[in-house]
Order: structure tokens, then sequence, then C-alpha cells
């Protein structure tokens, strides 16, 4: 028997504590005051998500830089699946956020005459990072500015506290039910507004990806909101032995990946770009050197200059440790050969929203990685820069709704009924989220399914999926509440796994992060994004073409045409 519901009201509710979560919240505050905003993470309160474990570094086009220039750079490199005008935007903003930051005293790497070091990303003419100041403080620093923030606007917040279901009524969103897994209470939220800033899915790999398990699309997705960009994952390449934050930056400076013969495979692939791209093109070559025999892959960091070492070298904190535990060990990071992997770290797909952050539903919005910006292809200091400004943009939309909307009473029988269906597991013997996670693992990890991909494969992922949601999925069970929130987290990474594999076969296409080896070009009826659209509980696929004529810069160049696989 449920125990009773505690009801909780609040103007702005904010699922999610990280980046985007606090820049909601700050966005809310600053536009209207009298707004009570409170903010619910699954982990404990102030912990400041993936932020806190993150290297801090911000991509910035700073004041004199031309923020048109930068959108024609992202339009290239994403192969032409760039929402121009709100890149545009995001762009003119960024500089403010990284003028902000540094108020809150976050500081950042400068050379000896007081000029910003930068490190361009990707081969672009345009775009560069910014590292932090001191290696391995970024992250934690950047929490706490933004910590103290919430107390100075007087923000609430809450941990240890799973969102399960989305409350509406008369097609709004009147708030939230959840429960605290350390207690075990059931809680119904009352909110004129809600913003989902739950960053998106993972298969819970290394690289602390330990909390993103995708709840955040999938609770939009059941309130009726469309999905994007599943056909993308985010697939990264890793030390095989220990986890090293911050390689996206060692190959603008020299560092290069080679295959057993010592060969720098990458300029086979693309004689233009050569080992200097991002890993979603690496690991392609990684897998087709693994598959030819000429594994395993290590990475030559000796081309990197002694000046360039404060941008790579922990000095502090948590990447300190890590790094001196591995000299302990005998492993010297810069001068060691050992093997690196391709490991599939992130789901890409995310919530497609209006530009500050709305969604198809009336007084939902969604921020950060739970927004859909990217075509699975990465640079260095994005996630961080973007997940601010469009955390900002969605409090500040979230507090303009409120202003002008009347409050709704939700209905509390309905949230009990949903309570009670999410704590039906509870206390029943049954299969274990851990055991339905290693399932989700396996099947998602193949190169056929995930870099090399192939109709063949994905159809057998499919098939695998099902199976699993037959004999496993369907009788999940939980010890206590804590396994309660384990058995939520795999529900959402298998409605994941469904969501990438119905969005990668359905485009029959490569480009950005996404190559099926079975159509290994890009076709130009393919400008378009693959939407998901929520009919009947299922998850449609269609493709929703990329305005062109509406953009002020023609999509003529393609960053995916500097490589042959
Ligand atoms: C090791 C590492 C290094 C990185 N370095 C950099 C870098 O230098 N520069 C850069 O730009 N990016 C970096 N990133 C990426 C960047 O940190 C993240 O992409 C970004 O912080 C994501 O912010 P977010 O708010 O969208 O999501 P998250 O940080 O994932 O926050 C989402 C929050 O929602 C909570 N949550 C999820 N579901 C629920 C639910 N159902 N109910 C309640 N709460 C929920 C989670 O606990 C979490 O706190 C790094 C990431 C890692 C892991």
């Amino acid at each position: 028997m449920l125990n009773t519901p505690e009801r909780i009201t609040t103007d702005i509710l904010v699922i999610g504590g990280g980046s985007s979560g606090l820049w909601t919240a700050k966005g809310a505050k600053e536009a209207d005051p009298n707004a009570d905003v409170l903010i619910v993470d699954k982990s404990f309160r102030d912990w400041g998500g993936l932020m806190h474990l993150s290297g801090g570094d911000l991509e910035v086009c700073r004041g004199g830089d031309s923020a048109e220039d930068w959108v024609k750079d992202f339009t290239y490199y994403w192969d032409g699946l760039c929402q121009q005008d709100v890149m545009e935007t995001i762009w003119q903003q960024s500089h403010e956020i990284f003028e902000e930051y540094q108020r809150l005293g976050c500081t950042y790497l400068k050379d000896d005459e007081g000029s910003y070091r930068s490190v361009p990303q990707r081969s672009l003419d345009h775009v560069r990072l910014f590292p932090v100041a001191v290696k391995g403080t970024g992250g934690p620093n950047a929490r706490a500015a933004m910590i103290r923030e919430m107390e100075r606007l007087g923000v609430r917040r809450l941990g240890r506290i799973e969102i399960t279901e989305l409350i509406k009524k008369n097609d709004r969103i009147v708030g939230a039910v959840g429960f605290n897994y350390v207690t075990g209470q059931p809680l119904i939220f009352q909110a004129k507004a809600v913003v989902i800033a739950a960053g998106i899915a993972s298969w819970k790999p290394s690289y602390n990806q330990n909390t993103a398990c995708g709840e955040g699309p999938c609770l939009a997705f059941r309130a009726g909101a469309v999905l994007r960009n599943f056909e993308f994952l985010h697939i990264w390449n890793v030390p095989r032995d220990f986890e090293w934050e911050g390689q996206t930056v060692l190959m603008p400076l020299g560092a290069k990946f080679v295959n057993r013969e010592g060969e720098v495979f990458m300029n086979r692939y693309s004689p233009i770009l050569g080992p200097n791209t991002d890993p979603h093109y690496i690991t392609r070559g990684m897998a087709l050197e693994t598959l030819a025999g000429r594994g395993p892959i290590t990475l030559d960091l000796s081309a990197i200059e002694e000046k360039d070492h404060p941008i790579v070298r922990p000095k502090a904190g948590r990447h300190l440790l890590h790094y001196d535990k591995l000299i302990d060990e005998g492993i010297d990071f810069f001068r060691d050969k050992f093997e690196w992997i391709t490991q599939v770290q992130l789901s890409n797909g995310a919530v497609e929203t209006g530009e500050n952050g709305e969604t198809a539903v009336k007084g939902l919005y969604c921020a950060g990685r739970c927004r859909s910006l990217d075509p699975g292809v990465y640079m260095g200091g994005f996630a961080l820069m973007t997940t601010a400004i469009t955390g900002r943009m969605s409090g500040r939309a979230a507090a303009e709704f409120i202003a002008g909307a009347e409050a709704v009473d939700l209905d509390t029988k309905a949230a009990a009924s949903m309570l009670e269906a999410t704590f039906a597991p509870l206390g029943k013997e049954g299969v274990t989220p851990a055991e339905v996670l290693t399932d989700l693992q396996k099947i998602i990890t193949p190169y056929d399914v995930s870099i090399l991909k192939t109709a063949g494969a994905l159809h057998r992922a499919q098939q695998q999926l099902q199976q699993l949601r037959e004999e496993k999925l369907s009788h999940l069970a939980a010890a206590d509440p804590h396994y309660l929130l384990k058995l939520e987290e795999v529900k959402a990474i298998a409605d994941v796994t469904d969501f990438y594999l119905t969005a990668a076969l359905f485009r029959e296409d490569s480009r950005a992060g996404h190559f099926r080896a079975d159509f290994p070009h890009r076709y130009d009826d393919w400008l378009c994004w693959v939407n998901l659209y929520n009919e009947g509980g299922r998850a449609v696929p269609k493709k929703k073409f990329v305005p062109t004529a509406d953009y002020k810069f023609p999509v003529e160049r393609f960053y995916c045409d500097n490589f042959t696989f």
C-alpha cells in the first residue's frame, strides 16, 4: 500500500540540477524575482550534474568574433543539420556567459601576455575552446559558482528525488510525480510550468555517465513532445583500462591515434583532415582497423609541445588524483603506449523545441542536453556553453509563461494512481535492473549496431530488445526504493534504445554522427531531421526538412565529404 503522497507546490519546477537546470533557475529568477523556482534532482542536493565532473572548458564566440562565421562552421560541420537561427542566437550570447562565469569567480587560461589561450576545434576555421586556468578545477568551480547564485537568488533545491511522470490537465502540464528513493516517500508536485533539464541518456559506461539515463526525453515523449536526433550516438574513444578526461583537446595539439603498425590510420580515411578530427570519425577508423586485424589502437602524444602541457596535464582535484594514481601504477599518460577503445557513451537524442525551449506541449520546456541541438559530432566546450544558454532561455520563457497563465489545480487522484503504478514493482521478487542493463549494453555495443551500422544488425538488435521486453523488462522488481530508482533508469534506457534503433534504421544516409555501412554516402533527400512522434505510445519516425530557403547561409559544404570509409 502506497504511503500518502506529499504535495509540494511551486511556480516553476525544474527537473535536474546540472548546468542547464541551474541556468534555467537563474534565468527564471532574474526574469521574475517573485517566482518560486524549485529544482529537484535525483542525485544529492546541489551536486551540479555532469558539470561538477567536467573539465569546465567553454566554447566561446568572443566579442570581436562573428557569430555568423560560427554558424557557417556549424552548418558545414553538422552536414547541414543546423538550426541556423538558433545557433546564431546562441553564439551571440556565449561571450556574455563567459563573462558571467568570470564574474562569478571562474578563471580561464591566459598566456604570459595576459591573452586568453584557446584551442581550435575539429580543424574548423573559427570554433574555439577556452580551457580553464587550472586543469582539474573547472567543473567543481563552475558548480560552486552556480550554487552561490542559487543561494543569492533564493532558488529552492531538493535532492534524492526521481521524477517518474508529468501531469497534464486540459493539454497543459501542471506538475509531476516522483519519489524520494532514500525515504521511499511518494511526491506530487504542482507547478505552473515545468522545465526538463534532466540531461540525455547513456548505457552507463565509464566517463561518469551514471546519472544520464534518458528519463528526461522519455517523460517529454510520454507527455506528447516530439523527439529528434535519436539516430546519432555519442561515440567516444577511451583508454581501455582507465578514465582520462578531456582527450578531444589532445588532437588539435598534435596527438595522433595509430594502429598496431604505428600508422596514423586517419590519413587513409581522410587525407584532407588526417588525425585532427572528431571522435565519431576516428572511432569509425578504429573499428575498421580492428576488423582488418590492425588493432590494438594506441595514442601517440609525442608531438604535443611543452607550452601546451598546462592545457592537458591535471593540476588539481579528482583529475590530479587520477593522474597520480596512474603514475603510481607505472603509467605515464604522456609517454607510454596503451590501448584505446571505442565507447558508446551517450545517446544524442533529445526533445525538439522552439527557440526558447518551448515544446509541443503547453507549459513544458526543455533545456541543456535534453533539448536537441546537434547531430552527434561534437566539439570540446560545446556542452557547458549551450546548456547554460538554453537553460537561461528556458528559464526566461517559463517565467514569461507563468506571468500570463492561470493556475490550474491538478487532479490528485490521477497523480496518486500514477504513483501506484510506479510503486507496483517495489518489494516484489523478479528480474534486477542490473541484469537488464547488461543486456541493453550488449544490444547497443556491437560495431554494426552503433558505429558501422547496417539494416540487418539494427533489425537483429530490435528483435533482441523485443525479446528482452517480453522476458525480463516486464518482470522487473525492486527490493527497496533505491532499486526502484534503478528500475526507472533501465526502463528509460530501454525506451531510448528503441528510439535509437527506430531512427537509425529510418535514416538511409550517412552524415555527421551517423554512418550506415549499407548507405555510406549522404543523399540530398536526407537533408532533414528525423523526428519521432508519439502515436499511441509508439515512436513513429518522420522526416522534417531543413528549411534551407529560410536560412541565411546556403548548405553547400559538408564536413562528412572529407572522409571515405
Ligand atoms: C568527465 C566529463 C568531462 C566533461 N568536460 C566538459 C568540458 O570540459 N566542457 C564541456 O562543455 N562539457 C564537458 N562535459 C559535458 C558536460 O559536462 C555535460 O554535457 C553537461 O554538463 C550536461 O548538462 P545538463 O544539465 O544538460 O545535464 P546533466 O549534467 O546530466 O544534468 C541532468 C541532471 O538531471 C538529473 N536527473 C536526471 N533524470 C532525473 C529525474 N528523472 N528526476 C530527477 N532528476 C533527474 C541528474 O541527476 C542530473 O543532475 C563533460 C562531461 C563529463 C562527464
